[in-house]
């Protein structure tokens, strides 16, 4: 059967750094690149972490319907999961990894239901959060307060989830994450 793993969780909670070493140690996993209107951080390349559009663009795939899912995560950015990918990753005969926000993540599994794992990573502490998403120093002043609202709304949704992954130290999570993996590309 074809499959999804869907990691999800509020910015700053360590989803990129669980799903990069999943993708690392697991060839048999491969991510979803997702379309965006943010502007790349340092280091990011267009096709790799994202497809980076203008908002032109993005809403001209709305239109054609290439989307899975999209939605505004933060004022005035877009982000959006395309059919194409999921499409591409399965032809490899690959398992596909989405790293999608909260709301995303519940609309995937949705569409995809038993083919779908869907992890909801969350930090030890609220604290904890704030203090790794401003030391990650990517976002001004505003846009991590947006980030940490919204952080609030999310955590609610937690228990829709098949699992819930602590991410407290991290080798104990990638651990955690490779077992929850193995058993759902295994089962
Ligand atoms: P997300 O993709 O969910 O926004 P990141 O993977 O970018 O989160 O992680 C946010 C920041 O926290 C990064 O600087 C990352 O290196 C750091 N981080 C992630 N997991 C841990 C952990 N278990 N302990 C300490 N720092 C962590
Ligand atoms: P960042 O700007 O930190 O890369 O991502 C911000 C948020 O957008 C994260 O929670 C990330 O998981 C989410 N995100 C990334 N791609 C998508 C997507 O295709 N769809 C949705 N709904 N959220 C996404």
């Amino acid at each position: 059967m074809n499959k999804v793993i869907i990691f999800s969780a509020p910015s700053g909670s360590g989803k990129t750094t669980v799903v990069n070493h999943l993708l690392a140690t697991m060839p048999k996993l491969s991510f979803s690149v997702s379309a965006t209107t943010r502007k790349p951080r340092e280091g990011e390349q267009n096709g790799r972490e994202y497809y980076f559009l203008e908002k032109e663009d993005f809403l001209q795939k709305i239109n054609n319907n290439e989307f899975l899912e999209h939605e505004e995560v933060y004022k005035g950015l877009y982000y959006g999961t395309l059919k194409s990918e999921v499409e591409r990753i399965w032809s490899q005969g690959k398992t596909v990894v989405f790293d999608v926000d909260v709301v995303g993540g519940l609309n995937i599994k949705k569409e995809f239901g038993d083919a779908a794992l869907a992890v909801f990573l969350r930090p030890p502490s609220m604290d904890v959060l704030m203090d790794r998403l401003t030391k990650r120093s990517t976002e001004v002043e505003h846009q991590l307060k947006e980030r940490l609202d919204k952080a609030k709304f999310e955590f609610q949704f937690e228990t829709k989830y098949d699992s819930v992954l602590i991410n407290d130290k991290l080798e104990d999570t990638f651990v955690n994450a490779e077992k929850l993996v193995t058993d759902f590309i295994n089962s």
